[in-house]
């Protein structure tokens, strides 16, 4: 039997893909984009510092490492692929 989805709501992948179109749509700068994605993950300031990677959403080739300070909710991030995003807000 097949499983219905109850929201409709899409894999965490394709509301990835949806946010950063939508954002490249209004011409936003990938740092920023990059950020969205990343509270995406991680909505709420976290009670510990986290330390994580993912398929960069920029680049889509390279690991965007990043990690989120407990104390201010403060991003640093890097991508492995050089000319890609690196930031820190
Ligand atoms: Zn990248």
């Amino acid at each position: 039997m097949p499983v219905k989805k109850i929201t409709g709501a899409s894999t965490e992948e394709e509301l990835v893909q949806e946010t950063v179109r939508e954002l490249r749509r209004r011409s936003l700068p990938d740092a920023i984009i990059a950020a969205v994605v990343i509270r995406l993950k991680y909505p709420d300031k976290p009670t510990e510092p986290v330390q994580d990677s993912m398929v960069c959403p920029i680049c889509r080739k390279g690991k965007l490492h990043f990690s989120i300070a407990s104390s201010n909710g403060h991003i640093w991030a890097r991508c492995t692929t050089d000319d890609c995003v690196r930031f820190m807000q």
